[in-house]
């Protein structure tokens, strides 16, 4: 049902299965559509207590097959973008692979990686997304946040943005990306386009495309040991290997698909198996890409706590 709250859009009872990349079917109590930041801000205003979750592309994310309580904010409208010589300044909700395009109709390298990456800016810089020997750290400048609980926006510069491998300030502090600005380099059109290309021929077959709902790498890769998550999946014997409508892709052991109707119960009962033969047989203890929102059972609670401690 949708609904208008002083001119703020949102919905009640939202079915989340288009809203994120694995396609879990989820359910938000209340899912909000702000049209710029100052919609956002004034609904962290309000639910000063509950405090929002703010979603991209959802191409990271297990929804709960519980549902989500905490109102959900989603920031797909959220996508202004600039351009001045070198130097691109963009906003949380616009795509990555559309800012990669951008970039090269600029003229401008360093976001070729970010053509095979289906998530919005917002995402992006949490995750510190990365590919092909490129990553979202490399070229940014600047962020500006919103710090929910000071209620203050602030521009923080590349040095106190915190980023390491698959990880920022973002999921440190209460901090909401509102945009970042980067400095990229002037380069060839073709060559720009050439790596693009490049990219995205060395995912086709690496890579589950979204026909199959995925999302993206399971678990990242250890940094104690020589083999990658992947192939430790793989020597494990779960290539192939099912829970419910999960399953561990067959050409890739570090993705699983949903086969239809997967629920975050079979999605966590699968991960924990394989996190645990891991341990057993390699004493490594993968730690999972994905971030679990939403409603936990018992047990989804008992087994998280252990996959994130
Ligand atoms: C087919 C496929 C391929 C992929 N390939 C790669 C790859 O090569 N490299 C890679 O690194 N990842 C890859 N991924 C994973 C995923 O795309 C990235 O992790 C991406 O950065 C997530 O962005 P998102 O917009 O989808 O974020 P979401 O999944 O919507 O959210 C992820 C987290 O970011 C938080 N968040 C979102 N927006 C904001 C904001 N504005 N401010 C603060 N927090 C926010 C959310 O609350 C959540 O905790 C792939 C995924 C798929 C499905």
């Amino acid at each position: 049902m949708i609904c208008s709250q002083n001119e703020i859009k949102y919905y009640k009872d939202f079915q989340l299965t288009n809203f994120n990349t694995l396609k879990i079917n989820s359910c938000a109590k209340l899912f909000y559509m702000p049209d710029n930041y100052g919609e956002m801000i004034s609904l962290f205003k309000r639910f000063k207590k509950d405090t929002p979750i703010v979603i991209g592309a959802g191409s990271n994310v297990l929804f709960s097959s519980l549902g989500v309580d905490k109102p959900i904010i989603y920031t797909g409208r959220l996508d202004d973008i600039k351009c001045s010589n070198n130097i691109i300044e963009v906003e949380a909700g616009y795509r990555t692979q559309a800012l990669s395009k951008f970039a090269l109709s600029k003229k401008l390298s360093g976001f070729e990686f970010l053509i095979g990456i289906p998530a919005f800016l917002g995402g992006a810089v949490y995750m510190n997304a990365g590919a092909h020997k490129q990553s979202i750290s490399d070229k940014i400048v600047s962020a500006k946040v919103y710090d929910y609980e000071e209620n203050k926006i602030l521009t923080l510069k590349k040095d106190k943005l915190n980023f390491s491998y698959r990880h920022s300030i973002l999921s440190e502090k209460p901090y909401i990306l509102l945009s970042a600005k980067f400095e990229l380099e002037k380069a060839n059109y073709d060559d720009i386009k050439a790596r693009m290309d490049e990219n995205l021929i060395f995912r086709k077959n690496r890579q589950p495309n979204l026909s199959l709902p995925n999302a993206g790498s399971v678990f990242k890769n250890p940094s104690n040991c020589e083999l990658s998550a992947g192939a430790l999946i793989d020597k494990c014997g779960f290539r192939g290997y099912s829970f419910g409508d999960c399953q561990v892709w067959e050409n890739h052991c570090n993705f699983i698909i949903n086969k239809g109707n997967a629920t975050s119960v079979d999605y966590t009962n699968l991960i924990f198996e394989i996190y645990s033969k891991v341990k057993e047989e390699y004493n490594v203890e993968l730690s999972p890409e994905i971030i679990f929102i939403g409603k936990k059972t018992k047990d989804e609670k008992e087994k998280w706590k252990i996959l994130k401690s």
